[in-house]
């Protein structure tokens, strides 16, 4: 029983005279109390998965790192989320969505040991700290555990049902020093691991914090990289299949960012695509690619093609045959030295338009291969309508050579079709000399890959083109 003084005073003038009087009301305020703790409890708690919520995790989290007593120095912050489920329950209904939720957690909660704090973060993200020493790795193992706890399928009601799950991980105090903090790194790591579709578990980096800014703060960071020469290229070699020569190069670009590094591609486009500063960005590659062709030249050094990559939305928003005639005036390099690659998936787009201005580019005597072949659903019917110079084979198709039947047998087709339209054909992506081996034998003119060389700076290229000269590629 819980007592509480009565609210109301008591009026002792009731009281016969001289009659002393103690008056005492008793309240049964347990039913109050046991609600006062459910309100609490609910308040603290998921109340599918009974594990602490958002905030109760986030007042965890800052106690642990408040505790003077600690033991470990640092924490792990994981954010995990679950894979496949919004499919099943979109499929099966909310209620074996709960229980499928509610096994998980229960999964989860089995890999944790005394010390951990387990919190649901959301419907499908779990909050995890693991408290560690600085040897990180048993950690990252222990992560892995918990990974793993989801390999085993979930049965309910009979129904055998898989998901998998994702990481992503923050240090205390490296990468913070308060819960906010950590709890938004973790979730921004989790954000890497998802985009990077590498592996299960990521760990927070600057530069994926820095691509989560809005697409306008990314954008004005790249107008200032290009005014302050931050923009670089690198160039791969591509060798001739048969003689093992390095016949050209492709422009790869680069950006030197002051703080998080050399950034790819991959960060590079999409911001510039999602404004008109691809178009910037698309004449300073073609212009400083045809400049570094002219010094190569003008050192006597043996190098036949240039190819620069050219985006769809540059064609799109700018007139990317003037620039070819532009860069051909003032490069004074010669027809078909430099060489445009359009992807594929450009010809899906305008196929009309997008021959007329193939036709425009090699009338200025820059030829064009097309990039990526094989990914962009095109038929083979528009190739033969368009005169191209050069067929990229992709990457993804070439790295499951030769074991897969069904990239083997997408590459040989479009090896013997382009050989029977005439077209000179390049393997990209070759790593091994096995795919090599293959592609040979099945015709192949040039092949690029990691094999011979990633992209270098122009600096280091002649003597990366030297070792692959020397070397025997056996295949
Ligand atoms: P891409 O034109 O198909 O270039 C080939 C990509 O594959 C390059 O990646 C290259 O580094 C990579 N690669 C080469 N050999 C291998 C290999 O053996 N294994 C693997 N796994 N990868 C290999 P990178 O430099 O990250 O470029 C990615 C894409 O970004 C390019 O694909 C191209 O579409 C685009 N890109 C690069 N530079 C430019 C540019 O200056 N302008 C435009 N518009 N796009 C560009
Ligand atoms: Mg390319
Ligand atoms: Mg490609």
């Amino acid at each position: 029983l819980a007592f509480r003084r009565a609210a109301t005073p008591i009026d002792a003038s009731k009281a016969g005279d001289n009659e002393p009087c103690v008056l005492i009301t008793l309240n049964d305020v347990t039913r109050v109390e046991t609600l006062v703790q459910s309100i609490s409890y609910l308040e603290k708690h998921d109340a599918l998965t009974g594990l602490p919520n958002r905030t109760a995790f986030i007042n965890d989290l800052a106690q642990a790192i408040a505790n003077p007593n600690r033991a470990e120095p640092e924490l792990a912050v994981v954010m995990f989320e679950l894979v496949g489920f919004t499919r099943i329950e979109h499929t099966l209904g909310s209620e074996i969505g709960d229980r499928l939720i509610r096994e998980a957690a229960r999964r989860l909660a089995m890999q944790t040991v005394p010390g951990d704090l387990l919190g649901n973060w959301n419907r499908v993200e779990f909050a995890i700290v693991i408290p560690c020493t600085t040897e990180r790795q048993s950690v990252v193992g222990r992560i892995n555990a918990m990974l793993a706890a989801f390999a085993a399928p979930f049965w309910i009601d009979e129904r055998e049902l898989k998901i998998s799950a994702l990481a992503g991980v923050a240090w205390f105090p490296s990468e913070g020093e308060d819960a906010d903090t950590l709890v938004r790194k973790a979730a921004v790591a989790l954000r890497g691991t998802r985009r990077a579709r590498s592996a299960a578990i990521g760990m927070y980096t600057e530069q994926e914090d820095w691509w989560g800014k809005g697409n306008l703060e990314l954008q004005i960071e790249l107008g200032h990289a290009i005014e302050r020469n931050e923009l670089v290229l690198h160039y791969q070699p591509q060798v001739d299949v048969t003689g093992g020569r390095v016949v050209g190069v492709e422009a790869l670009i680069r950006w030197q960012h002051p703080r998080l590094g050399l950034l790819g591609p991959d960060r590079i486009i999409p911001v510039a695509e999602a404004s008109d500063l691809i178009v910037a960005t698309g004449e300073w590659v073609a212009h400083t690619a045809a400049r570094q062709l002219a010094a190569w030249r003008r050192s006597q050094f043996p190098l036949l093609t240039m190819s620069i990559n050219v985006s769809n939305r540059q064609l799109l928003r700018s007139d990317v045959a003037a620039l070819a005639k532009r860069i051909m005036a003032e490069s004074g390099i010669g027809p078909g030295e430099l060489i445009f690659e359009l992807t594929e998936s450009m010809l899906m787009h305008d196929p009309e338009q997008c021959a007329k201005t193939i036709a425009t580019i090699r009338r200025a005597g820059i030829g064009v291969s097309i990039d990526d072949f094989g990914t962009g659903y095109s038929s083979l019917a528009h190739l033969q309508k368009l005169t191209v110079d050069q067929i990229k084979i992709d990457q993804s198709f070439v790295q499951l050579l030769p074991g897969n039947h069904g990239s083997s047998a997408i590459v040989q087709a479009v090896l013997v079709m382009a050989r029977a339209l005439g077209i000179p054909t390049v393997a990209e992506g070759v790593e091994n000399h096995a795919q090599l081996a293959w592609l040979r034998e099945h015709h192949c003119d040039k092949t690029q890959g990691y094999l011979y060389g990633r992209p270098v700076a122009a600096d280091a290229i002649p003597e990366l083109i030297e070792t692959i000269q020397n070397r025997i590629f056996v295949g």
